[in-house]
C-alpha cells in the first residue's frame, strides 16, 4: 500500500491548503449555475493527483479531469468516486473498462463511437462528453453534420448518455484575444443545432475561468489556477484575485567542503574555484527532473541565493555556499527561505519554459509530502509504491 516514509533528503511540499483556496476563489468567482471540474491529470500537474483531488472535492469542486483512462483508474483504486472525465482520446476496445469504473470518456470522432458502440458488452453502460474542435486543431470534431451524427448514434443506444459538450480554448491566455472570440463564435454555431442541450457545457479552462466566467457555460476546466499558478505571463497583472502556489521543492546539504583555489567542480571540470570557497552536495539531479540547464541558476540556502556550480548530474549536483553551513541545511530550489522567494515562474523562466512543466517533470523519484495547516498529512512515495 501507499509507502508512508522516505529515505532520500529531498522531497516536494503541498500546501493543501492553497489548493482549497484556489478551489474556492474560483468557485466565489463563478455565478452559482457553474461547477468547477478540477484538472488532476499528470499526476495533479506533478502535485499528487488523489490528494488535490480529494482536497478540490472538499473544496467545492463537482467533477474531476484527467487525459486518459489510466489516470481515471488510479483515482478510483484510491476510493475517488465523484465523477470523472478521461479528456483525451480513450480506445474504442477500453470502452468497457471505463463503464465498469464509472468513467466519462471523450467523443471526439464519428468512427470512434460507431467502433465503441459495437465493442460495448450489453450489459454496461456509459457517459460521454463530446469534444468540438472549435480551432485549437487539437482533438474533436470540426464538422457539424459529424456532431449531429454522433449524437445520433448516442441516443439511439440505451446503453450510451451524452452528458455534456465541450471545446477548447487555444488562446485563452493571451492579450489578443480575437482568435478566442472567433472560437467562441463557432462553438455557439455548434450548440445552436443540437437536437437537445447536454447537461453540462464547457469551454474554458484556467484562463477563460479567470477573464470570462461567462463565457464557459456551466463549467470550468480548472487546472493551472488550481495549482497557484497564473496561466500565462501577459495575465499577471489581469487576475481576479489572488493565486496562492501550493508546490515547493527542497532538499538538503550531504556533503559540505572547503574548496581551494584552482580546485574544479562536477562533470567536465567546468568549474574552477577563484578562491577558498565553501561548496556543498545536493541530492536531487536530472533523473528526478531537475535538469541539467539550472546549472549556473540559485537555489535557496539559510535564505541565501545560491549558485548551482559545475554540472547538474543523474542524482545530484553542487552548490556554493556564502560561508561554512552544517550538513543538514535544508536547500529550496523551489519555494521560500526567510525574505526570498524563488518561485514556479522563475524557474521556468530560466528554463525557457511555462509554468505547468515545472511541477509536471519533477518526477516520481521525489516523495510529495502534503500539508494541511502547516501539518503534514500524508506522505506518497511513489518509488516504493
Ligand atoms: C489540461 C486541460 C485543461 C486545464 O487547463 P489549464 O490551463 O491548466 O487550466 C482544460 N481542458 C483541457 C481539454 C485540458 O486538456
Amino acid at each position: 500500500m501507499e509507502c508512508t516514509s522516505f529515505y532520500r533528503d529531498t522531497w516536494v511540499e503541498v500546501d493543501l491548503d492553497c489548493i482549497e483556496e484556489n478551489v474556492k476563489s474560483m468557485i466565489s468567482h463563478l455565478s452559482k449555475e457553474q461547477i468547477v471540474i478540477a484538472v488532476v491529470k499528470a499526476n495533479g500537474y506533478g502535485h499528487g493527483d488523489v490528494q488535490v483531488a480529494r482536497t478540490a472535492l472538499n473544496a467545492g469542486a463537482s467533477y474531476l479531469a484527467v487525459a486518459f483512462l489510466d489516470e481515471a483508474l488510479s483515482l478510483r483504486r484510491h476510493g475517488i468516486q465523484a465523477p470523472i472525465i478521461v479528456l483525451g482520446a480513450s480506445r474504442s476496445e477500453d470502452v468497457n473498462v471505463a463503464a465498469e469504473n464509472n468513467v466519462t470518456l471523450t467523443v471526439f470522432n464519428l468512427e470512434w463511437i460507431i467502433q465503441a458502440k459495437e465493442r460495448l458488452d450489453k450489459d454496461k453502460t456509459v457517459s460521454f462528453h463530446l469534444k468540438l474542435d472549435t480551432g485549437m486543431g487539437r482533438l474533436g470534431i470540426k464538422d457539424e453534420g459529424e456532431m449531429l451524427e454522433v449524437i445520433k448514434v448516442i441516443d439511439e443506444s440505451p446503453m450510451f448518455h451524452l452528458e455534456g459538450i465541450f471545446t477548447h480554448f487555444a488562446t485563452a491566455d493571451e492579450l489578443d484575444l480575437s482568435y478566442f472570440h472567433a472560437q467562441f463564435e463557432r462553438f455557439n454555431q455548434f450548440l445552436s443545432l443540437l437536437p437537445y442541450q447536454p447537461k453540462l457545457i464547457h469551454t474554458g479552462n484556467s484562463a477563460t475561468g479567470l477573464r470570462f466566467p461567462e463565457k464557459t457555460f456551466n463549467a470550468v476546466r480548472l487546472g493551472i489556477a488550481m495549482y497557484g499558478l497564473t496561466p500565462s505571463t501577459e495575465m499577471k497583472g489581469l487576475l481576479p484575485y489572488e493565486l496562492k502556489e501550493a508546490f515547493s521543492l527542497h532538499s538538503k546539504l550531504v556533503h559540505v567542503k572547503k574548496l581551494t583555489e584552482g580546485e574544479k567542480v562536477s562533470y567536465g571540470a567546468t568549474y574552477t574555484a577563484n578562491e577558498e570557497e565553501w561548496v556543498g552536495t545536493v541530492p536531487i539531479g536530472y533523473a528526478d527532473g531537475w535538469i541539467r540547464k539550472h546549472q549556473g541558476a540559485e537555489v535557496l540556502v539559510e535564505g541565501n541565493r545560491c549558485e548551482i556550480i559545475g554540472r547538474v548530474c543523474m542524482d545530484q549536483f553542487v552548490v556554493r555556499l556564502p560561508h561554512q553551513l552544517p550538513v543538514g541545511s535544508r536547500v529550496t530550489l523551489i519555494g521560500t527561505q526567510g525574505n526570498q522567494t524563488i518561485g514556479i515562474d522563475e524557474v521556468a523562466k530560466r528554463l525557457e519554459t511555462i509554468n505547468y512543466e515545472i511541477p509536471c517533470t519533477i518526477n516520481f523519484r521525489v516523495p510529495r509530502i502534503f500539508l494541511e495547516k502547516q501539518s503534514i498529512i500524508e506522505v506518497r512515495n511513489t518509488i516504493l509504491l
